[in-house]
């Protein structure tokens, strides 16, 4: 495994693209290049061929605090990368589970309500409670949208937040498989980890995915009520030896006080653990070409 930094800055969001990343014709026949900006906890904006997805929007600003449930809170340390408003016209939003640091009180009022958003039955019931169009998925069942030639499927996969009572104490979690494939050939898949620990659920989407181009990894070793309820970086380290993408990006590193395993940790602990597969630091802003 090697360690990558981000290449190419962000001058506010635009379509134009300049990193040496593969290129897709579109059907306008302009050449996009697929990338993902990160903005901060597990905010990202992905861009796949037409299709731009945000996942998990925390926009939180420092010193305020995200709900973490059963009277639980957290005072946010860092600032979104990036604010609601300046986001491009989105095709989809993904959503891991219902917590205050992946879906917040700024994002439920700031949010295009008509975008779909991609999560699980537990936080789709709210989501439409708060006027959002929202489609709730079972494990491994798959959300379509297609434009012309180009197709993104949306899966379901497994993610546990924590096992045991603490399990039963937290919102259900999916991970997420994007593939995104023109004229019937996939072009990428990227594996969202959703906020999980290893084990053997992963295995199982190893088997399903042997051949995930990029994952983005939930880590930061959250501690909860005296559990750890995310991955920190020896987890992280399995997971990767699980799943062997081409690429990973760490996200939900650095935001709260409950993420109590720092990048650095995982970063150093990942160097050469894992061969063929390349860790690359997505720096806040910064669009990193996939
Ligand atoms: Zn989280």
């Amino acid at each position: 495994m090697f360690v990558t930094g981000s290449a190419g800055h962000e001058s506010g969001l635009r379509d134009e693209d300049t990193g040496p990343a593969k290129r897709v014709a579109t059907m306008a026949g302009r050449e996009r290049v697929d990338s993902l900006t990160f903005i901060g906890t597990a905010t990202t904006v992905l861009r796949l061929g037409p299709f731009k997805i945000l996942t998990d929007p925390n926009y939180l600003h420092r010193g305020q605090r995200a709900y973490l449930g059963k009277g639980l809170w957290s005072r946010r340390i860092t600032e979104p990368a990036m604010l609601p408003q300046h986001l491009p016209r989105l095709d989809l939003v993904v959503l891991s589970h219902l917590h205050g640091d992946h879906f917040d009180r700024v994002a439920r009022r700031m949010l295009d309500k008509s975008v779909p958003v991609i999560t699980t039955p537990h936080a789709e019931r709210r989501l439409r409670q708060w006027g959002f169009e929202s489609h709730g998925l079972q494990p491994w069942a798959r959300h379509e949208e297609r434009r012309g030639d180009h197709l993104l499927t949306v899966e379901s996969v497994p993610a546990i937040h924590a096992r045991g009572l603490m399990g039963r104490l937290l919102p259900p979690v999916m991970g997420s498989v994007l593939e995104h494939s023109v004229g019937g050939v996939v072009d990428r898949r990227v594996y969202i980890s959703g906020d999980t620990l290893t084990g053997d659920h992963l295995d199982a989407i190893a088997e399903a995915h042997p051949d995930i181009d990029t994952a983005v990894v939930h880590l930061g070793g959250t501690r909860v009520l005296f559990h750890t309820v995310t991955m920190d970086a020896a987890q992280g380290v399995d997971f990767l030896r699980r799943i062997r993408p081409r690429q990973a990006i760490p996200v939900h590193h650095s935001d709260y006080p409950v993420f109590r395993s720092p990048l650095s940790q995982f970063l150093l602990q990942a160097r050469g653990a894992v061969p063929g597969v390349e860790v690359r630091v997505a720096e806040g802003g910064v669009r990193l070409p996939l």
